[in-house]
């Protein structure tokens, strides 16, 4: 339910940004959260910061050409939507996927805000991407597109301007190759301009871990809020990339069985716990599909084709791979099943009345602004050693990370008890995230 103003904010944004589901339920959720907030301080409202913060700063869109390796030409969209700048340079990802459209954008623009104050580190939000589809591309497509869609790109760019980075379909190939062409055309060596950078030209040990590796660590603190630990439990993974092989790393190491994991033409089971060299070397070296796994792993591990990994049942459940991938009824079968936790590697995969669910199920729910956040707090690093020409060791940067991850989990503990919510991770997240921003853009001015 929202509170009467917020309810006209939400009217609002719906009327101003037509049929961007994604990003009016990216909205909705943070305006469900915000009602007590508002109530002890009446100077957000007065100032206006929900509608200036649902607004964002800049928003562009371009036409990316390029050719294929048959000569012809293909033509595809480019964004980058600067959402907020209070708390720093723009910062976000790029994601190439064919579902990309303003609307999803928006959404995961409006995400990184919160997401990026909760690190404590001065970043501000943003993100882009293409509709340009990298599956059956070659590497020599994918760099043609690259330097097409950074040849506009660059000019709105800029260590102090706007710092995009990865997200799904956009790994460190495709960083290094936006790196060559904006460091082409610039003519300058600019390390913090994009991060997710290869380990041999500015990149930081562990970007590439950190999202998973971060979610892992989140969710290894909700348990042990509640007196518990990954020790023996078993987990699912959704996704079968970057963020699902480094969550599946991290829990192995903590204790947990990860005993299921997807892509988009299905998923694995497998009992004794997923073979991680044998998953990345499918997955990462031959960029194949998950049956090429169960081929090769033989025994007692199936590959079911075309059905929803949240049918298998849990203990712990951290979905990476994209929005609203667990739907109400996946949530129901995962509380029948005994799920007790749910990290969200991913941006946005529960939808609404998953959310609901797992919250009157009693079930610790991490959201994405919090559980996943390490990745961007990662790349928020690495622009720290690219702007000292330093670089640190694995181990320090590890560190770093899951103090950063410690922290986010105890300041959305403390925001929900605060405000009356205890255990709510959600409240707690958007408060906590709404809070500094707003802070910030009433220090600033009418920005
Ligand atoms: N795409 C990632 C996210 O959703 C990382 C963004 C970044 O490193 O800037 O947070």
């Amino acid at each position: 339910m929202l509170h009467e103003r917020l309810a006209s904010i939400y009217d609002n944004v719906l009327s101003r940004n037509p049929g961007e589901i994604e990003f009016h339920q990216a909205v909705r959720e943070v305006l469900e959260s915000i009602g007590p907030v508002l109530a002890k301080h009446p100077e957000y409202a007065e100032s206006k910061i929900i509608e200036r913060i649902c607004e964002p700063e800049r928003q562009i869109i371009f036409r990316v050409p390029w050719e294929d390796d048959r000569g012809e030409v293909q033509i595809n969209r480019g964004f980058r939507v600067e959402f907020n700048s209070a708390l720093g340079p723009y910062k976000g990802g790029l994601r190439f996927h064919p579902s990309v459209y303003l609307g999803i954008v928006k959404f995961l623009g409006f995400e990184q805000i919160f997401k990026n104050a909760l690190t404590g580190l001065p970043i501000g939000g943003g993100k882009g991407g293409s509709d340009f589809d990298p599956k059956g591309r070659s590497a020599r497509e994918v760099m043609r597109f690259c330097q097409s869609f950074m040849t506009e790109l660059y000019r709105h760019i800029g260590e102090y301007t706007d710092v995009p980075a990865g997200d799904i379909g956009v790994g460190q190939r495709e960083v290094g190759y936006l790196f060559g062409q904006y460091k082409r055309i610039t003519n300058r060596y600019e390390s913090g301009v994009i991060t997710g950078k290869g380990l041999s030209y500015g990149g930081a040990q562990v970007r590439t871990e950190a999202t998973g590796y971060g979610c892992a660590f989140f969710v290894e603190e909700m348990l042990k809020a509640r007196g518990t630990s990954f020790d023996g439990r078993r987990v699912v993974v959704s996704g079968a990339g970057n963020v699902a092989l480094y969550t599946i790393e991290k829990v192995q190491q903590l204790g947990g069985v990860v005993i299921a994991c997807s892509d988009s033409s299905g998923y694995i089971l497998d009992e004794k716990g997923i073979d991680l060299g044998l998953l990345k070397q499918v997955k990462e070296v031959e960029r194949r599909r998950l049956d090429v796994y169960a081929e090769r792993r033989g025994d007692g591990v199936s590959f079911v084709s075309g059905r929803s990994v949240w049918e298998v049942p849990c203990e712990v459940a951290m979905p990476s791979a994209t929005q609203n991938e667990i739907t109400g009824r996946d949530a129901e079968a995962l509380v029948r099943g005994g799920c007790v936790a749910v990290g969200e590697g991913a941006n946005m995969p529960t939808a609404p009345e998953g959310i609901r669910i797992f919250q009157e199920a009693g079930v610790a729910f991490g959201p994405g602004k919090a559980a996943n956040a390490g990745g961007v707090a990662t790349s928020a690093l690495e622009m720290q050693q690219n702007a000292s020409r330093d670089s640190w060791t694995f181990e320090f940067s590890e560190q770093r990370l899951r103090e950063i991850m410690c922290d986010i989990h105890a300041r959305c503990l403390e925001t929900a008890d605060e405000y009356g919510m205890p255990g709510d991770y959600v409240a707690g997240a958007n408060i906590g995230g709404f809070k500094q921003v707003a802070d910030a853009m009433l220090s600033l001015g009418l920005i």
